[in-house]
C-alpha cells in the first residue's frame, strides 16, 4: 500500500516556498535538451507549463481533444482571475489571500500550498501583462479590479466578461512561439485513453488520433495531466460539452489517488434550465455580483402572479422584494461565496418563491446599479436635475462597459432585456475541487506523473472562490511545475530515450483497442447520451445540492445499475478508424459512471457539511454547513483496487479503499465560517 506524503517543506508558511526552491534539484540547460515531458492538456494550466517547461528547454510533447488549444474550455472562463496586488490600497496582502481561501474552501485545503498560490498570484498578472493580455484598466491606465464572491477586497483582474479567452491567447502565444521553434510537438484532436507506467513510474501514454481513429504510443520521462474538471458527471452543468474525467480517471486506476471526488462546486447564478431535453447550461459570471441584486418576491401572490404572466417582476414594489443573501449575510451580501449563494437559492426555491414555471429561478437585479451609476455620470457632466430616461440612459452604458457581453449572451439565450428586466438565475454544477490528488510538487502518487490545474484535487477545499481558478491553473503552469518537476528530472538525466516498444506500451495499447472494439461491436440499443443523461439525474437529485446517507446509498446503487445496463446495452454507431464523436463519448461516460460511484461514496463518508459538500444531516439551526473538525480535517484520499485492464467494468469504486491526509491548520485558526 502507497504512503501518503504531502511532502510540505519545513519552516514559517511565508518561506517554505523560497528556502524549498534554494535547495530542489535542477537540471542544467544542456541535459534539458535530453528530456521530454508529455503534458496532457492545453487550457491555461497544460498551456502554461508547456509553453514554460518548452523555454526552459525540454522537449514537450503537448496533447488536447480541441483543434487548438485556443479553443480549451479556459476559453469560458468570464469574471476574472484573482491576485494580492493590493493596487486598490484597500488592505490586500499574500496573507488575506490565503486567509480568504482556506476560510473560502470552509477549512479544508492544505495550508502550504494555499500560501504558495497566493505568494506566487502577483507574479502572473505580470506575466500576462508582459505577454499582452489587455486586462483591463481604470481612466488613468492603471490595472483595474473588481470583487468576487467570499472577500472584502477588490483583488480580480479582468478583461469585460472574457477573462479566460484573453489569459489563453497569452499562453497559446507563448506555445505557439515553442511550437515554431520545435520545441514543443503539439498534438490536436489527440485524446489521451491511458497512461503507461514502466518500472513504477509514469513514461508515456496512448492517445487515439481523433480524425482517423488510429491508436498512438508516445513516452517521455514525465507525465503532466492538465485535463480540467469533472462537471459533466452531471450532465448539465456550465462546462465544455468535452469536458471530461477520462485522464484523471484512468491515471487513477493505474495507481494516482483520487482526493476528494465529492467536493464540487455548484454556481449560484446561472441561467436556469428551461426543459429536460437541455444539454447545456450558461454561466453568468459571478462578477455580475458586484452589481446585481439578488431576490424573490416576499409574496406567494406576486409569485403565482409573475408565473402566470399577470405581474411584471419590475413591477413588484420594493419593500415586496426579499434581498435575501443582504438580508441573512449582511457583511458580504450578495458576494457571499458561492456555496452559501447557491444554497440560499435553493431554500428560498424549495419555500416556493422560485420565479420561473419550473420554480426554480430567482431574480439578479441591475436596477439599483444603473441608477446609482446614472447619477453618477449626469454629476460627473454637470447635468443638474436629470430626469429618470438620462440616468437610465448613462447608467446602462456604464454597466454594458461593465458587463456588456455576458448582457448580450443572456439576451440571445432567453430573450430578455437585462437591462429592462432582471435576470433570471438558478444554480448549476460548475466546478470540480475533487481530482487526483498531489503533494505539494504537484505530482500524484505515481512517480512522474504529475496533475494542474482542475484535474488536481487542488487549492480550494470544499469550495473554490470565485477567480481562483485561472490563478492557480496559471500558478501551477507558470510559476510552480517548472520547478517542482525539474526536482524528480535530475534523476532522469541518463535514462535516454524512452522506447514505446516495450511491454508496458504494448499492454496498455491493447487495453485501449479492445475497450474501443467491444463499443463499436455491442450493437446495444441505447444511445450513449441516453446512459449519461440518467446519471446525470441520479447525480443532481442524490447527489446534488444537498445529500443525505439515504439519498446517497441509493445512489451508489442506482448508478451501479446504469453501469451494468450501459455495458450490457449502449449503442455506439460508426466505426473505430474514423472520425467518431459518439465513441468518444462512449469512453468519457463509461468513466464518468465509473467515477459517479465514487463521488457519491465520499459524500456519503464524509459525515459532515463543508463548503459545497452539504449533508443534510449535519447543518446549524440556521441552516448554514456544520463541519466536524474532530473527525473530517482531513482530505479523503481514494486507492483505486481493481484491475485496471479489464475491457468491461466489473468493479465497483465504493470498494475503493480511503486514505486520509491530515490537513493542520498552523497559521489559520479552525474557526465556523460566517459571512453574517
Ligand atoms: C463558464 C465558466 C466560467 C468560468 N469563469 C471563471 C472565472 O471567471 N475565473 C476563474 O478563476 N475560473 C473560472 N472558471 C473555472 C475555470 O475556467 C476552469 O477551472 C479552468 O479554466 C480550468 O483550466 P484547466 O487548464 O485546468 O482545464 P481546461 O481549460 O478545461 O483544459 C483542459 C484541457 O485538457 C484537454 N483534455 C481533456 N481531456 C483530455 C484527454 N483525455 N486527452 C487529451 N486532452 C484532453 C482539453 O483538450 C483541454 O486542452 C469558469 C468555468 C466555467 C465553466
Amino acid at each position: 500500500m502507497k504512503k501518503i506524503d504531502s511532502k510540505i517543506p519545513e519552516g514559517p508558511i511565508a518561506d517554505k516556498w523560497t528556502k524549498y526552491k534554494d535547495k530542489i534539484n535542477l537540471v542544467n540547460p544542456a541535459n534539458k535538451r535530453n528530456i521530454d515531458i508529455i503534458v496532457v492538456g492545453t487550457g491555461l494550466a497544460g498551456g502554461s507549463a508547456a509553453a514554460t517547461l518548452a523555454e526552459l528547454g525540454y522537449n514537450v510533447k503537448a496533447f488536447a481533444y480541441q483543434d487548438s488549444p485556443r479553443r480549451a474550455h479556459s476559453i469560458a472562463a468570464q469574471g476574472g482571475i484573482n491576485a494580492a496586488k493590493n493596487y486598490q490600497g484597500d488592505g490586500d496582502s499574500s496573507y488575506r489571500l490565503f486567509y480568504d481561501t482556506i476560510k473560502g474552501g470552509d477549512f479544508r485545503a492544505r495550508e502550504a500550498n494555499v500560501y504558495r498560490l497566493a505568494e506566487v498570484s502577483g507574479n502572473i498578472i505580470d506575466q500576462c501583462v508582459a505577454q499582452g493580455v489587455p486586462l483591463a484598466r481604470d481612466y488613468g491606465g492603471l490595472l483595474d479590479n473588481r470583487s468576487f464572491g467570499g472577500t472584502q477586497v477588490s483583488r480580480t483582474f479582468y478583461a469585460k466578461g472574457q477573462t479566460g479567452q484573453q489569459l489563453l491567447l497569452g499562453a497559446y502565444s507563448a506555445m505557439n512561439r515553442q511550437i515554431a521553434r520545435g520545441k514543443i510537438d503539439m498534438f490536436n484532436r489527440h485524446e489521451m485513453l491511458d497512461v503507461v507506467i514502466v518500472g513504477g513510474k509514469a513514461r508515456g501514454i496512448i492517445a487515439r488520433d481523433l480524425i482517423t481513429g488510429q491508436i498512438e504510443r508516445h513516452s517521455a520521462h514525465a507525465v503532466v495531466i492538465a485535463t480540467g474538471g469533472y462537471g459533466n458527471v452531471y450532465f448539465l452543468s456550465t462546462n465544455a460539452m468535452g469536458c471530461n474525467g477520462t485522464a484523471a480517471w484512468k491515471t487513477h486506476k493505474r495507481g494516482a489517488f483520487f482526493a476528494n471526488p465529492c467536493f464540487t462546486q455548484i454556481h449560484p447564478t446561472c441561467i436556469p434550465r428551461s426543459g429536460d431535453y437541455q444539454s447545456k447550461l450558461t454561466l453568468m459570471s459571478e462578477s455580475l455580483r458586484n452589481d446585481g441584486r439578488i431576490w424573490v418576491p416576499k409574496k406567494m401572490d406576486d409569485v403565482y402572479a409573475i408565473r402566470e404572466g399577470r405581474k411584471k417582476p419590475t413591477e413588484i414594489a420594493e419593500e415586496d422584494r426579499d434581498y435575501y443573501l443582504e438580508r441573512r449575510y449582511p457583511a458580504y451580501g450578495n458576494l457571499a461565496p458561492r456555496d452559501i449563494a447557491s444554497r440560499a437559492a435553493k431554500e428560498r426555491c424549495d419555500a416556493g418563491f422560485g420565479v420561473n414555471a419550473t420554480g426554480e429561478a430567482v431574480y439578479l437585479d441591475f436596477s439599483s446599479a444603473i441608477e446609482r451609476y446614472g447619477k453618477e455620470q449626469c454629476k460627473i457632466h454637470g447635468i443638474e436635475n436629470p430626469s429618470k430616461e438620462e440616468i437610465i440612459k448613462r447608467g446602462e452604458k456604464i454597466v454594458e462597459a461593465k458587463y456588456g457581453n455576458l448582457f448580450q449572451m443572456y439576451e440571445k439565450i432567453v430573450d430578455e432585456n437585462p437591462y429592462k428586466t432582471p435576470m433570471m438565475i438558478y444554480p448549476a454544477t460548475h466546478y470540480t475541487m475533487g481530482g487526483v490528488w498531489v503533494d505539494y510538487n504537484l505530482m500524484t502518487t505515481i512517480p512522474g506523473c504529475y496533475c494542474i490545474g482542475e484535474a488536481n484535487f487542488s487549492d480550494h477545499g470544499a469550495n473554490r472562490l470565485g477567480a481562483s481558478a485561472l490563478m492557480q491553473g496559471l500558478a501551477d503552469g507558470y510559476f510552480v511545475l517548472p520547478y517542482t518537476i525539474g526536482d524528480y528530472l535530475a534523476a532522469d538525466i541518463r535514462t535516454g530515450k524512452i522506447s514505446t516498444d516495450l511491454p508496458e506500451f504494448e499492454e496498455a495499447e491493447r487495453v485501449v483497442k479492445e475497450r474501443l472494439e467491444f463499443f463499436i461491436n455491442n450493437k446495444g440499443t441505447h444511445s450513449v447520451d441516453y446512459y449519461h443523461r440518467k446519471l446525470g439525474k441520479v447525480m443532481w437529485d442524490k447527489v446534488g445540492m444537498a445529500r443525505n446517507a439515504q439519498g446517497l446509498k441509493e445512489a451508489i446503487e442506482e448508478i451501479r445499475e446504469i453501469r451494468e445496463d450501459f455495458w450490457k446495452n449502449v449503442k455506439v454507431p460508426g466505426g473505430m478508424y474514423e472520425m467518431n464523436n459518439e465513441l468518444e463519448k462512449a469512453g468519457r461516460v463509461a468513466d464518468f459512471l465509473e467515477l459517479g460511484e465514487l463521488f457519491a461514496k465520499d459524500a456519503l463518508e464524509r459525515n459532515e457539511s463543508c463548503g459545497g459538500h452539504f449533508r443534510e444531516e449535519y447543518q446549524t439551526p440556521d441552516g448554514e454547513a456544520l463541519r466536524d473538525d474532530e473527525n473530517y480535517a482531513h482530505v479523503s484520499i481514494w486507492e483505486y483496487t481493481g484491475n485496471p485492464n479489464e475491457i468491461k467494468c466489473t468493479y465497483n469504486p465504493s470498494e475503493e479503499i480511503m486514505h486520509k491526509e491530515q490537513l493542520e491548520f498552523k497559521d489559520i485558526k479552525l474557526a465556523q465560517r460566517s459571512y453574517k
